[in-house]
């Protein structure tokens, strides 16, 4: 059993306790465990506080693909989660395009693997305790505290019926996509980025099934879309017998029946006659650009709760992982000065875009684009053009295409014309956004000029795609 550390405080009508320390992490996801555990290393005093049982813990909603599998940051290493990684025999994306009769086999470049979810969230929960942090269970926080220059001082939650407050010098929100703290903290005067709505989000739904026979594409990622470009169907091959299923759509779009959306597509599909349902889930998640700023004064942002998440696949754990690292050495280095304002923690910012910020801001143009276009021409283009060259872009952004190539794609391609052309126009904005995150300031003050020139590399793209500003 963990411990729960608290002062309790008298003469309050219901129990009121205190927890006094460095650093208050709000969340036991990948993004807080990797906090707490980066800080604790360092010998901080860091509480990671949770809403769910402390048996619950980990049990997250996931696609359960890990990508990057062999590059995790060291505070809890590759060693210490890899007994969930399930099958790591996975190494390319199956797109089943059913518009075209279609199969494309797309290669997945760096270490991936399908793991099982809830193992590696109890692992990285443990990691974190080994590493010093404590974790209380069982707490909901509700409310973000603020001294009287609008510095978050700390969180105030509840506890089986009891008020927690927690006073520290940095508040971690590592709570997940559609985080309460965001609501709750008047961060008005911060660079904090508040430009944050319901549109920009995927809601998704996943059920873990267990089929009698192995399937044959046990080494793949098998994506398919659904009947709207702004949605798509996984199956992740846990083991060969062990099926993560499931599927999302854009929030700005008509909403999905997703429950019933995916019975069906399992019932088309002969290998999962008869199979068994062991779990089910739902949440939303951001697909959208990262937040531009996720820090104001004592407070950070990371994970979902940042919007780090490659909008194109939804991947978001490697992403949630290195956030906390990176936000847990910054919250350490200003603790250390005294200094929790925002310049003193602007440096996190400039390491996620720097790592994987402005590549997600690229690959959230192709996004935008998918919302103005009709799914079957776009799948019909998708069918015409180089598999390797499309790997390039789904993980980096960006693609080079040369002009034999494009000589080939543009002679398959035939009937596509107008997308391939909008396609080729919306790629070189991408490189555009994806320079200009290049430039990301090394100051706060240096954000609205930034900001605005990004706006218009952006109003350039609503006006190239006819998509709906999303932002
Ligand atoms: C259906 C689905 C499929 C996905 N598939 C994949 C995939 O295949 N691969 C991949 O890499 N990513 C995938 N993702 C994204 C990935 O799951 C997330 O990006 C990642 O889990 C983010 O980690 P996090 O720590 O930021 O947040 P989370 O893992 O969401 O953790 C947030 C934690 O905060 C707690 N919390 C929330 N509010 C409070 C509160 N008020 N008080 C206390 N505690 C609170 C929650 O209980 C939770 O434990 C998928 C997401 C969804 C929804």
């Amino acid at each position: 059993m963990t411990t729960q550390e608290y002062d309790t405080v008298e003469g309050d009508s219901t129990s009121h306790r205190a927890w006094t320390g460095d650093i208050v992490v709000v969340g036991a996801g990948t993004s807080g465990c990797y906090a707490a555990a980066t800080a604790a290393r360092e010998g901080y005093d860091v509480v990671v506080v949770e809403r769910k049982s402390e048996q619950e813990a980990g049990h997250i909603a996931c696609g359960d693909a890990l990508k990057g599998a062999d590059a995790f940051p060291e505070a809890i290493p590759k060693s210490q989660i890899q007994s969930a990684f399930t099958n790591t025999d996975v190494d390319h994306g199956r797109f089943e395009i059913p518009q075209e009769d279609t199969v494309l086999e797309i290669p997945v470049p760096g270490e991936l693997a399908v793991i099982d979810r809830w193992e590696y969230g109890r692992l990285v929960i443990e990691g974190a305790e080994k590493a010093g942090a404590q974790f209380h269970y069982d707490t909901v926080v509700q409310d973000v505290e603020q001294d009287e220059t609008g510095r978050v001082t700390g969180v105030r939650g509840k506890r089986h019926g009891d008020v927690v407050e927690y006073d520290a010098d940095v508040v971690i929100d590592a709570a997940g996509a559609l985080s309460i703290l965001q609501d709750k903290a008047d961060l008005d005067d911060a660079t904090f980025d508040q430009n944050v709505s319901y549109s920009q989000f995927c809601s998704a739904y996943r059920e873990v099934v267990h089929v009698d026979e192995p399937v044959e594409w046990d080494d793949a990622l098998v994506f398919k879309p659904t009947d709207r470009a702004a949605g798509y169907l996984w199956y992740f091959p846990r083991t060969d017998t062990e099926i993560n299923a499931g599927l999302g759509f854009q929030m700005n779009e008509e909403p999905m029946h997703l429950v019933e959306d995916l019975k069906n597509d399992l019932r088309d599909r002969p290998e999962f006659q008869g199979a068994t349902v062991e779990d089910k889930l739902g949440a939303a998640l951001p697909t959208r650009r990262p937040y531009d700023s996720a820090v104001a004064p004592g407070f950070m942002a990371v994970g979902d709760a940042a919007g780090h998440v490659n909008p194109t696949t939804g991947g978001g754990i490697a992403g949630a992982a290195y956030a906390g690292k990176y936000a847990a050495e910054q919250a350490v280095e200003a603790i250390e000065t005294g200094d929790v304002g925002e310049a003193a923690l602007w440096e996190y910012n400039e390491r996620v875009m720097d790592h994987f910020g402005a590549r997600y801001a690229g690959l959230d143009v192709y996004n935008i684009f998918t919302t103005a276009v009709d799914v079957d021409d776009l799948m019909g283009l998708l069918g015409a053009l180089p598999t390797q060259k499309l790997s390039e872009a789904l993980y980096s952004g960006s693609a080079n295409i040369g002009w034999k190539l494009k000589l080939r794609t543009a002679v398959r391609s035939l009937g596509h014309f107008d997308l391939v052309y909008d396609l080729y126009r919306t790629k070189n904005l991408a490189d555009d956004i994806i320079e200009h995150y290049e430039r990301y300031p090394a100051d706060p003050r240096g954000l609205p000029a930034w900001q605005e020139t990004r706006d218009s590399l952006l109003d350039r793209v609503y006006e190239t795609t006819g998509a709906d500003p999303k932002y």
